[in-house]
């Protein structure tokens, strides 16, 4: 039997296990102190328990101290599997946190107890992000019980604190510890398509732009004697929103709209009555660009349109950036793009395509501190949602792929 036939025997027959990791991680609702939880710290016990009593015991802890939850830590561990010589190691990497359930009216069922139906498990966590999560675990296990050493180290890592902004996860591990090496593979698999078909490999970058114009304020009767900021206004968001098709006009094929989009989104309210010109008028604007353009340069554009508003309307305009996220795209010739994409190829004959999207994985904090990576499951993206699910067999055939890469038999 060759060894990638006894992985996917174990693989096939690893239904049971599954249900079972995921059964017991559903069960903790590891909720971040922003959403009145108390943090990952009893699940990563949970985990860790699991993890060593099925014989993947070389765990180190990388914990981040956090005054809020009873624990005082949030946990990061990192599971290792050594490799039989040295060379580029295969991270995969997952998170422990779950958002709330939401409204528990649209639920179904429980969403805490992990309900199996239909070839799916149900509950709040089984997708996002404990599908990634078991599918690597898995992975892993159908090594060790086919006695296979890969041939480099792989690192299953096991973050907190991803759907608050990653400060008590990634940021932390990238800040405090030295994990990661330049020509490491590192794999995300907390997004995809329901086919597997898109490996995630670069992000638009974000800013989040608040516009503030004041005026003068008088009667409605006569304008002449104010300055209107919500007429100035008008005009600034269509000017802003043109910077699509006068400056910012590269396309790229990898994104989802192709281009840069600048788009008004949100209106303050000014006056509360109909006569009166307000003194005071402020929107905002989502701004997803190209990564060949830096946040600060598309600023400077709206600063200079911004200008020209003021001096036709008589008004001032502040700007005020209130979220940015930008990183470099990993390139489509690295390696971990391309062994990814065969080992897909091999096991479930689907030519992949590397794909840019809107903007706000993880990813972004490592590509930003200089770590290739990519974002890929096979999943139908019920994450967030009320009776969120995943489906058993999504998580044995991406764990196929994960084996495949880890014995770099792609
Ligand atoms: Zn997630």
């Amino acid at each position: 039997m060759s060894s990638t036939d006894a992985v996917f025997k174990f693989l096939d027959a690893a239904e049971s296990a599954i249900i079972d990791l995921e059964t017991s991680l559903t069960a903790i609702p590891a909720l971040a102190p922003e959403s009145g939880g108390d943090g990952e710290w009893k699940k990563a016990e949970v985990l860790e328990r699991w993890l060593r009593a099925k014989g993947l015991t070389n765990i180190e802890h990388f914990d981040a101290p956090d005054a809020r939850v009873s624990a005082g830590k949030r946990p990061n561990l990192v599971a290792t599997i050594k490799g039989r010589e040295p060379g580029a190691r295969l991270w995969i990497m997952a998170h422990t946190d779950v958002v709330p359930e939401g409204d528990r009216g649209q639920w179904q069922t429980d969403p805490f107890q992990a309900v199996i139906k239909g070839g799916k498990i149900y509950g709040r966590g089984v997708e996002d992000n404990q599908q990634g999560l078991v599918s690597s675990v898995m992975a892993a296990l159908a090594l060790l019980d086919a006695k296979l050493v890969p041939e480099h180290d792989v690192k299953l890592l096991f973050v907190a604190d991803e759907e608050f902004g990653s400060v008590y996860g990634i940021q932390y591990l990238l800040a405090n510890a030295t994990l990661f090496a330049k020509d490491d593979l590192i794999i995300i698999p907390d997004g995809g398509k329901p086919d597997g078909s898109e490996i995630n490999t670069a992000e638009k970058n974000i800013c989040w732009l608040k516009v503030r114009t004041t005026g003068k304020q008088c009667h409605a009767s006569v304008p002449d004697d104010g300055a209107n900021p919500f007429l100035a206004n008008c005009d600034l968001a269509v000017r802003l929103h043109d910077m699509e098709t006068e400056v910012f006009t590269d396309r790229s094929p990898l994104f989802s709209p192709d281009r840069s989009t600048i788009t008004p989104t949100k209106k303050e309210a000014n006056v509360p009555n109909i006569n009166t010109v307000p003194a005071e008028d402020i929107f905002y604007l989502d701004m997803r660009v190209l990564p060949q353009y830096k946040v600060k340069l598309v600023v400077a554009e709206a600063g200079k349109r911004a200008r020209l508003v003021e001096a036709k309307y008589g008004v001032t305009v502040n700007l005020e950036v209130v979220m940015e996220n930008e990183s470099p795209p990993t390139p489509l010739d690295t390696p971990v793009v391309g062994l990814l994409r065969s080992a897909i190829k091999a096991t479930c004959g689907i030519d992949a395509r590397p794909i840019g999207i809107g903007g706000g994985t993880v990813g972004a904090y490592l590509r930003n501190a200089g770590f290739d990576c990519v974002v890929w499951s096979t999943q139908d993206e019920t994450m967030h949602a009320p009776n969120e699910y995943t489906k058993i067999a999504n998580i044995i055939g991406d764990a196929k792929v994960f084996a495949r890469l880890m014995l770099r038999q792609a």
